[in-house]
């Protein structure tokens, strides 16, 4: 990976009139300015208008960014100094034909004019470049660092505060390497300047601490949630392809480095598609307690911000909030909301989508990603080509052995087991149901003996305690509207699609 500041240099000498940072970093953003142009520069951003770059005090609050930029195209050459003007947060102006035809103006005269030497650099998140600016734009993305730069900045700071290098053992570098990926270099010199101020010295034990700062950076997004995560894969009845599927994705990934080193590749992730109320859910949340990392959440519905641009930067971030996090499970929910009918004329659902396949294909990174949905209609076909996931899995209404082992599970979450012994009537009469429709029988007849229990007793309700009886489930599963009832039209035309598909079967 090149230093941004070298290349943001490179970029300003070879004349470039505009950069694009794409980045949300922007205190990194401007100590990687700082040290490429030095302190000749002015800043104009929404909130504080004509502001000192480095102090970041306001100078004009009151300039709009269209007086700003008239002025810098002035004719009076000394009156344009500074030469670099950074223009922060301002993706959402550039859809003014005024904003675009001045900042075109002075782009064309950096290139024309010798005497005039102002350069433009945009520091935004949400690639939004106009076209009649994308001549005079080059973008620098900053690269999360790799391996080789990792190594390359702990031994800096080893060196830099005069830590015994024997000390530093291979052990605890092996520890910490995984830790560090995913995050900036600014980021990897702030922990690691942490660690070192601690203890005098790095080993394996800051690996908690570092993994302690991924976890509040996710939480500072806002647009991933963490989420908690207490069950575990023998809280799912049936689906055991799918769950010894997961075991041994688990086993490779908790040894990583020694898969690496039998050239075995980093699992990708697996894409389960299938019935509402089956599982898929639990199954992400079960996968990350089996796999021992966090569970991150992307939402996709809420992720399809009102401005369809925010939608593809928000992607980005959150992608790089996940590598910032791995080793980690990144749960992308209903993903049918973001991709389905892509093609059209949709250029950035196009461009997000593509660049979420382009993630995928080439992750080297331990984030595993489980993709769930609904709806497997109107899905991509790309989504479904192997090199993607590494296996797409298919959930349907669980049949007889599985609707067993789903009440099997819930009976013995409310320690009822015992108390009904022959489950073969039940699972007959659930016929069609799903697990959460499942699941809701055994509760609601809880809660039905428990109130009678509560009416009929006069004494002391202290010493209630329901029994629950296959007389009262069956009762509540024969007046139980099942999903095959109330939503018949979809759950027969989606049983036919998973029919037709090539998905492999979770049971
Ligand atoms: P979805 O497939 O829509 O993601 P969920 O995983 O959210 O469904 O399931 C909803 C609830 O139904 C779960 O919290 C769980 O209590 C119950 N459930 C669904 N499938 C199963 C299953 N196979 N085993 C046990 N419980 C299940």
């Amino acid at each position: 990976m090149e230093n941004p500041v070298n290349s943001l240099q490179k970029m300003l000498d070879v004349n470039i009139p505009i950069v694009y940072i794409d980045d949300y970093d922007f205190a990194r953003i401007d100590e990687i300015i700082s040290k490429a142009c030095g302190s000749d520069i002015v800043e104009w951003n929404p909130a504080t208008g004509v502001t000192n770059f480095l102090s970041k005090c306001s100078i004009r609050r009151d300039a709009s960014l269209n007086d700003f930029l008239a002025e810098k195209y002035a004719d009076d050459i000394e009156s344009v100094k500074p030469d670099y003007i950074v223009l922060r947060e301002i993706a959402s102006y550039l859809d003014d034909p005024q904003t675009i035809s001045l900042l075109t103006h002075i782009a064309q005269r950096k290139l024309y004019d010798r005497e005039y030497d102002t350069s433009i650099i945009i520091s935004d998140y949400g690639l939004t470049i106009p076209n009649q600016l994308l001549p005079y734009t080059s973008i620098l993305n900053i690269d999360i660092p790799d391996e080789a730069d990792i190594e390359r900045l702990i031994e800096e700071h080893l060196e830099a505060n005069d830590v015994d290098k024997e000390k530093f053992t291979d052990k605890d570098r092996e520890a910490l390497m995984p830790s560090l990926r995913g995050l900036s270099s600014f980021e990897i010199d702030r922990v690691l300047d942490m660690a070192i101020s601690v203890n005098g010295t790095l080993s394996d034990k800051d690996k908690e601490m570092i993994l302690q700062q991924k976890k509040a950076q996710v939480k500072k997004s806002g647009l991933i949630e963490l989420v908690d995560v207490k069950e575990s894969l023998d809280d799912i009845g049936g689906l055991n392809k799918l769950k010894d599927y997961l075991k041994d994705k688990s086993m490779v990934m908790k040894y990583l480095g020694l898969a690496q080193k039998n050239k075995i590749d980093t699992p990708k992730g697996v894409f389960i598609v299938g019935m509402p109320g089956c599982g898929k859910s639990l199954c992400a949340k079960a996968t990350a307690s089996q796999f021992g990392c966090p569970l991150l959440k992307l939402d996709m519905g809420s992720m399809m911000g009102k401005y369809v641009g925010q939608s593809e930067s928000n992607l980005r971030r959150a992608i790089k909030i996940a590598e910032a996090a791995a080793p980690c499970i990144l749960w992308i929910d209903e993903i049918e909301k973001g991709f389905s009918g892509i093609g059209g004329n949709n250029d950035i659902m196009t461009r997000m989508f593509g660049f979420f396949l382009s993630w995928m294909q080439d992750k080297t990174s331990s984030v595993y990603v489980i993709a769930t949905a609904n709806n497997a209609d109107n899905l991509p076909p790309e989504l479904k080509r192997k090199g993607r996931f590494d296996e797409i899995f298919c959930v349907e209404l669980p049949n007889n052995e599985e609707r067993e082992a789903i009440l099997k599970v819930h009976l013995n979450k409310r320690k009822q087991i015992d108390n009904v012994k022959n489950l073969a009537p039940l699972v007959k009469k659930t016929d069609g149901f799903n697990g959460a429709d499942i699941e809701s029988v055994v509760n609601q007849s809880l809660e039905e003996l428990f109130v009678k229990e509560l009416q009929n007793n006069n004494g002391d309700k202290g010493d209630i305690k329901v029994t629950l009886t296959m007389d009262k489930l069956l009762e509540v599963a024969t007046n139980t509207v099942s999903i095959s009832k109330s939503c018949k039209p979809q759950i027969d035309k989606m049983a036919e699609i998973f029919k037709d598909s090539k998905f492999k079967s979770a049971t």
